[in-house]
């Protein structure tokens, strides 16, 4: 007899396409596409077999019997096989399916296979006899006992449809019927192979109805994945806007109870009122840097936060780091250096703000977290080439700054903590130390926004180095000096800058719309002999700016109706104002950097941001009135 063997051609092709796209593309990940992918290998071995035992019963008197008897066992195993991992495929979608039909189905595949090996030794199914293919006496019961297998399955499946949406049973049931349905047209035409073509069918269906992702449902739920996420920052810009500005409103009662806390301190003799003062002084102060803290964060997460480079020098940055720290190092006991290499240029180009926040930081944290010892900063540079090779490292240094203590130190696997916001390490231990745990990932964020990076190093109980590597851009190659040295021969200098000086004759004019601001500005030049005058609205400063000529103009940014710089223009544009060209200086609780560049580009000749300090006051004064 004559095989017709072209579907099973066909199903051996269309078995290789579909093995390699569940490899690639169409696959997911479930048991159930796990065993469909083991049914395809299955049938796959099944129609290549068939194919084989086809050719040599065709051909068998070239072949031995008992070698073809070896064949067409082979392809009697594949196809149990294929009808076992079927039926394992088709219950996977249903766990719920009792152990008695699970045993049904297992004792009818043991019974076939049973059957098969049987035969090997009898030929109760077929044999060979001289090359002719005979069929034993049970040769039926084969057909039977597979179909059995199959009608079973079918059945339970039937039974438990219940515990899959209606598609997914319908599909199953499919896949089981199209077989039976291929096989009894097989029975009815024995010389036409159709098992292994009606098994890739009833694959196909099974992978592409069940096993692959629904797109349309995928794209659905990215979509709303897209939505969700948008949304998400959506709140997060409204909480980051929501802080920044309420605490730049809290600046603003600050500044004026700073104010005249300090009018409090210069003018009042009596011990113990001074030292309430000044302990309000401290707590304000603290306060404050929260605030500036609050509102640095939500400006780095909202993105809002800029890196304004200006022309610096790094000796003054040094300068008043060292100032701002020593006071608070010896009170607790602790030595304060600041070393450096003499050669490191100084005069820089880059967002000076920014670096005199990450070095205070820094050494803050080292003076809080420190008992006994030291503080030291070191700062040394290098070749910008390890973070970046698109700057020309003739215009740019690695500037490097290290911070080390003799502190408390951290534990190796609290390090990578140490960078999130409001964390704080051992709680417990540093109760008594003030803190936010924001200045660490703020410092973090600084650095990476200058294209730098900052590492930690630090022995548990010994104490830690930070340090930060930043590219900076250099102005000159005039080298620095010894820090220590040059600020010996500053000291001197200094001392005369922040006395107090008179002007008689000079005129000024406050605006803001809080009159207390007002009331404080003037305490603070009491002594001077300047006149103060004053100004609520943007309007009233209109008015009085028309009737005489100041010295210089203080005027308040944000004030209701016409703010500071609507007022500003309208002076400026005015040419018959005897005031289109007097020196005005803004005033902002704005302390977002960036706003200082705005400023001086809408023609303010300077910025002052609140709380107003008095010092920075008088030697602004003393700058635009060229007072020596
Ligand atoms: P804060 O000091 O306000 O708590 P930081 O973000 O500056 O917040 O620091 C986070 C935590 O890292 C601190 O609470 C402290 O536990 C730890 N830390 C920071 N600097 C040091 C240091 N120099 N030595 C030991 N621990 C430190």
């Amino acid at each position: 007899m004559q095989y017709n063997i072209s579907y099973d051609i066909a199903a051996i092709l269309v078995l290789i396409v579909l093995a390699g796209g569940m490899n690639t593309v169409l696959y997911t990940d479930t048991r159930g596409a796990k065993l469909v992918r083991w049914y395809v290998y299955c049938v796959f071995i099944s129609a290549i077999t068939d194919v084989i035992t086809a050719y040599t019963i065709s051909y068998g008197y070239k072949i031995s019997d008992p070698v073809n008897l070896i064949l067409n066992t082979l392809y009697q195993v594949s196809a149990v096989v294929c009808v076992a991992v079927g039926v394992r495929t088709v219950f996977s979608y249903y766990p719920r399916i009792d152990a008695v039909n699970l045993r049904i189905s297992r004792i009818l595949v043991a019974l076939l296979s049973l059957l098969i090996t049987v035969n090997l030794f009898t030929g109760v199914v077929f044999r060979f006899n001289k090359g002719v293919y005979v069929h034993g006496p049970v040769y039926i019961m084969a057909y039977i006992l597979s179909f059995l297998v199959v009608i079973h399955a079918f059945f339970v499946v039937l039974f438990y449809r219940g515990d899959r949406p209606g598609t997914t049973s319908t599909i199953v049931l499919c896949f089981l019927a199209i077989p039976i349905v291929f096989s009894v047209v097989q029975m009815l035409n024995p010389d036409t192979l159709l098992n292994a073509f009606g098994e890739a069918f009833a694959a196909i269906i099974m992978l592409f109805a069940l096993e692959t992702p629904d797109y349309r449902k995928l794209m659905k739920t990215m979509n709303e994945l897209e939505a969700a996420k948008e949304e998400a920052n959506i709140a997060n810009r409204s909480k980051s806007d929501f802080l920044a500005n309420m605490s730049h409103e809290i600046r603003t009662p600050i500044n004026g109870i700073l104010g005249m806390d300090t009018m409090i301190l210069r003018d009042c003799d009596d011990p113990q009122i001074v030292e309430y003062a000044e302990n309000i002084r401290i707590a304000g102060g603290g306060l404050l840097s929260i605030i500036n803290d609050i509102l640095d964060l939500s400006k780095i997460e909202s993105g809002k936060m800029e890196i304004i480079p200006v022309k610096y020098d790094l000796f003054s940055v040094l300068r008043d780091c060292y100032q701002m720290n020593r006071m608070r190092a010896s009170e607790n006991g602790l030595e304060f250096l600041i070393e450096n290499d003499p050669s490191i240029p100084t005069e820089f180009f880059g967002d000076e703000v920014r670096i005199r926040q990450i070095l205070n930081n820094l050494i803050s944290n080292g003076i809080k977290y420190t008992r006994e010892g030291y503080v030291k900063v070191n700062i040394s540079y290098g070749e910008v080439g390890s973070i970046s090779d698109t700057l020309n490292e003739h215009e740019y240094i690695m500037l490097v700054i290290e911070v080390s203590d003799t502190g408390i130190g951290i534990r190796e696997e609290d390090i990578d903590k140490l960078f999130e916001s409001f964390t704080r390490l051992e709680e417990g231990r540093n109760r008594n130390i003030e803190g936010t745990g924001l200045g660490l990932r703020i410092t973090n964020q600084l650095v990476s926004l200058m294209d730098g990076k900052i590492e930690v190093a630090s022995e548990y109980g010994k104490g830690s180095t930070f340090t930060v590597r930043i590219p900076q851009k250099i102005l000159g190659q005039k080298a620095m000096g010894r820090f220590a040295q040059r600020l010996d021969e500053n000291t001197g200098v200094e001392k005369t800058n922040a006395s107090i000086f008179t002007a008689p004759g000079k005129k000024v004019l406050v605006v803001d719309d809080v009159k207390m601001n007002i009331l404080v500005f003037r305490g603070l030049l009491k002594g001077t002999e300047i006149d103060v005058d004053m100004a609520v609205t943007g309007m009233e400063a209109l008015e009085k700016t028309k009737l005489q000529k100041y010295d210089i103009i203080f005027m308040d940014h944000l004030m209701p109706e016409m703010d500071g710089v609507e007022a500003f223009r309208r002076i400026k544009q005015d040419r018959a104002n005897p005031n289109a060209d007097t020196p005005v200086i803004v005033l902002t609780a704005n302390a977002i950097v960036g706003v200082r560049e705005m400023y001086i580009k809408e023609g303010f000749r300077d910025y002052l941001s609140k709380p107003i300090e008095h010092g920075e006051l008088l030697n602004m004064i003393k700058k635009v009135l060229k007072i020596n």
